[in-house]
């Protein structure tokens, strides 16, 4: 039986074969390869695309995080508030640029930072220097309200874009424009994903933009005069800006098609042991679709028996991974925990089928 995947990279790249593969022997002819015309181009664009002024191409999403939480001005020994959800990303992030983490729960089933433990966090402990919002599955999290809390409270808001790229909040203005900065990934299977690790920065801040470009190259602030503390390499090469340059006018479109089939399931799955989440609009680009149920493995068993891939995302909560010694272990979040027993992605990306999809949801209804 051949399985309906989760993803495939194969079919998003063959209908762009020709024009990425133009592009690749442009950049090896051009004797440009990290850091060259290719990535200016490219940032030019992708800031342009977000709405904000400036963007700086780096070396993966992780590196992003990190670096943004520096450009801001995160110390060793400052704190950074994060959701333990996200698959260790922001917490990794966080610990790599020497900071204390302090969790903060999710919202139930869309697994998004709650406002409301935002609030209990800044009522109960000193403010943290800044708070990682990440965009989880594509959502935009409460932003208005989030953004409302860390202003008062002189905390500095970092967007994970990650999973986002292109998600629109009611006033149009797009994931990466919301907060002070904002981190993307572009590894091969995000919304816009290169064909191998690249990541940026983005932001209107001039000053947090000048932090960052230095940050990602050494600290340097002229060749070979390391100023800025915490600096070393995260550059982004040429081939993966201009593998980027082709895919970035067609990732609206793409966005639309996950959109469409995450709508169908959030619709047409209707099973009282499947929670779905709600059918949503531009400010959801549906990097996964993930139901929730208490049944969890139980449906995972019987979607792979159906011929349906599906995988947790994600399965560990971050305060619980092993890396940390049990240093968390008195730490409760208890929306996260559950939802870590909970959670279930289905089939979702630009090029699956109509009948795949009604597969998908045959076979949940018949669970
Ligand atoms: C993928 C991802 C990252 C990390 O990006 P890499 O390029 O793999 O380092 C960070 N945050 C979120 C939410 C992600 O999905």
């Amino acid at each position: 039986m051949t399985m309906i995947p989760l993803n495939s990279l194969a079919r998003h790249v063959e209908g762009m074969q020709a024009a990425i593969s133009r592009a690749a022997v442009e950049v090896i002819a051009s004797g440009h390869y990290v850091l060259g015309p290719r990535v200016v181009a490219f940032e030019r664009d992708f800031a342009a695309y977000c709405g904000v002024s400036h963007c700086v191409g780096v070396a993966n999403g992780t590196d992003a995080l990190e670096l943004a939480l520096k450009a801001v001005g995160v110390a060793p020994g400052d704190t950074v508030a994060v959701a333990a959800n996200a698959a260790m990303y922001g917490t990794s992030a966080a610990l790599a640029a020497g900071a204390r983490v302090a969790f903060v729960d999710v919202e139930p089933c869309i697994g998004t930072l709650d406002p409301s433990g935002l609030r209990r966090l800044l009522e109960s402990e000193p403010a943290p220097k800044a708070v990682i919002v990440t965009h989880l599955y594509g959502r935009l999290a409460r932003m208005d309200e989030i953004l409302r809390l860390a202003r008062d409270a002189g905390v500095r808001v970092v967007e994970d874009c990650a999973q986002a790229h292109g998600a629109r909040a009611a006033d149009g203005r797009r994931a990466g424009a919301l907060g002070d900065v904002a981190s993307f990934s572009f590894y091969p299977t995000k919304n816009l994903g290169a064909l191998g690790d690249g990541g940026a920065i983005v932001t209107d801040d001039a000053g947090i933009a000048a932090q960052a470009s230095r940050l990602r190259q050494y600290g340097w602030t002229a060749k070979y005069t390391n100023t800025v503390p915490g600096g070393r390499n995260s550059r982004l090469d040429e081939i993966q800006a201009a593998m980027l340059s082709v895919m970035l006018p067609m990732l609206d479109g793409w966005n639309e098609r996950r959109r469409l089939t995450a709508n169908r399931y959030s619709q047409e799955i209707q099973n009282p042991r499947i929670q779905v989440p709600p059918v949503a609009g531009e400010d959801y680009v549906a990097h996964l679709y993930v139901v929730c149920s208490p049944e969890r493995d139980a449906l995972r068993t019987h979607l792979t028996a159906c011929g349906v891939q599906s995988e947790p995302h994600y399965p560990a909560a971050d305060h619980r991974q092993p890396c940390h010694g049990g240093r968390f272990a008195d730490i409760v979040l208890p929306v996260t925990e559950m939802q870590c027993e909970q959670v279930l992605s289905l089939p979702c990306f630009p090029e699956i089928t109509d009948e795949e999809v009604e597969s998908v949801i045959d076979a949940c209804n018949r669970f």
